[in-house]
């Protein structure tokens, strides 16, 4: 029995069938966390924080203007209005960045741009915009409260808050709060190093010529693209012969450069062809089994090296791989970092067509979703790499089910 999966044959009684879950669940029990390390802010975009981002002093640092305009005193422009402008003259002018010492006398008025330090004694900012703009001499036209146009000090973030907790993977917005407080570091989980193995007699390097009997490597391709789209460095080892002993050397040499692997193809239940499983098994430390999933049955995990470098064998049917990586691959990339929310999210679709899934087994059917509902696509089989590429979601179907109508509630992976 191969990884065929395209008919919802089941699998025999006597052969029981783990559940997505629990081999999930496995997998991740082995992996532990890349040890922290500092990394400058355009290093760290992208990588899980392993410390708070704190403020180390109060944010914004000092009592500022918040527009471009006036600093004035309360009584001095009381009574403004546009019939009855209050008249100041302007005594001195400070743009940002000005770090001299300033003060506000009564009956004067001190022209401020936007970001610059408050004269001491300022109450409020008149904007611009109320004025007549003067240099030396100002018209104010419309009065307004104390505070007005003022950013106090600490008014965004107290010294000692917590900007960015750890386990945030860092975005722009959080890679702001960290520069704006003068962190020009961060601790961080290194960007996992993925080692990508696809194994075949029949595979060929795409752009160069076949012959029938032999196929394009898309496998390595595919599973590296997700890997970096993951948030890992992704390496590509292709072309491994059906020879354990060459699987065997493959993988030991790639081990330098690795915090996980991912091996696609020989798994399944071929014997002698199925060569990552015969090469590994003799390690001890792996384990193959058949999951209650369609498609992606046949699968693996363990650890290997001196290192105990974790590895996840998939299947080599491309679809079966493609599944496989987002269902168990793309969190054992989220454990390395200590990042729980790289799984991908489930929304409620309405199901346009009918389905139908392998009782005792859970599908993973691809799908067009257009953020409503959600279409099968036609050609469900796992080796039909062009309707993967046409596919931008996964419908999961649970294991109890065995077809759904049109119109009814699906359960959508939206895929990244
Ligand atoms: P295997 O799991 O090695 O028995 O492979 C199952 C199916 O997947 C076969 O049809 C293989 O030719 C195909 N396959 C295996 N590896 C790849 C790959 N890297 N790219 C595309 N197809 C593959
Ligand atoms: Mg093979």
């Amino acid at each position: 029995m191969s990884d065929t999966d395209t008919t919802t044959t089941t699998a025999p009684a006597t052969d029981p069938l783990t559940s997505v879950e629990t081999h999930l669940a496995e997998i991740l029990a082995g992996i532990r966390p890349l040890p922290p390390t500092t990394l400058g802010l355009p290093e760290a975009e992208g990588l899980v924080l392993a410390s708070d981002v704190v403020a180390t002093g109060p944010l914004p640092s000092f009592d500022n203007s918040a527009m471009d305009g006036y600093a004035v005193l309360t009584q001095d422009i009381a009574t403004a209005s546009e019939q009855t402008p209050a008249v100041l003259p302007v005594v001195a002018e400070i743009a940002a960045g000005d770090i001299g010492a300033y003060a506000l006398n009564p009956g004067t008025a001190i022209r401020i741009m936007t970001g610059a330090m408050l004269p001491h004694g300022t109450e409020l900012v008149i904007p611009v915009e109320w004025t007549d703009g003067g240099a030396s001499r100002v018209s104010v036209r419309v009065k307004a409260d104390p505070g007005h146009a003022i950013r106090l000090a600490g008014g965004d973030a107290k010294a000692g808050q917590v900007l960015v907790p750890r386990g945030t993977r860092l975005k722009p917005m959080h890679i702001a709060a960290a520069a704006a407080a003068g962190h020009g570091t961060v601790s961080v989980h290194p960007r996992p190093r993925v080692v990508v193995l696809s194994t075949g007699n029949e595979l060929a390097e795409p752009g160069t010529p076949i012959v029938p009997g032999r196929i394009w490597d898309s496998n390595s391709f595919m599973i590296a693209a997700a890997a970096r789209e993951a948030g890992c460095l992704a390496y590509r080892q292709a072309g491994i012969s059906d020879n354990a002993d060459e699987v065997l050397q493959t993988i030991e040499d790639q081990l330098i450069r690795a915090d996980l692997l991912v091996t696609t193809g020989g798994v399944s239940m071929g014997g002698e062809h199925d060569v990552v499983k015969s090469a590994l098994r003799e390690l001890g430390t792996m384990t193959f089994r058949k999951v209650a999933m369609q498609p992606g049955m046949p699968q693996g995990f363990g650890t290997i090296g001196d290192d105990d470098i974790p590895i996840i064998t998939l299947p080599g049917n491309p679809v079966s791989a493609y599944v496989s990586f987002q269902v168990f691959v793309r969190p054992a990339i989220g454990a390395l970092q200590d990042d729980h929310s790289i799984r991908l999210s489930t929304v409620k679709a309405e199901l346009t067509g009918p389905l139908r899934s392998p009782p005792g087994r859970r599908s993973f059917l691809r799908g067009t979703f257009d953020g409503r509902r959600i279409t099968p696509l036609t050609g469900q089989g796992s080796h039909q790499v062009a309707t993967l590429g046409k596919a931008n979601a996964l419908i999961n179907v649970p294991e109890w089910v065995v077809q759904m109508q049109p119109g009814e509630a699906a359960e959508v992976l939206v895929l990244p």
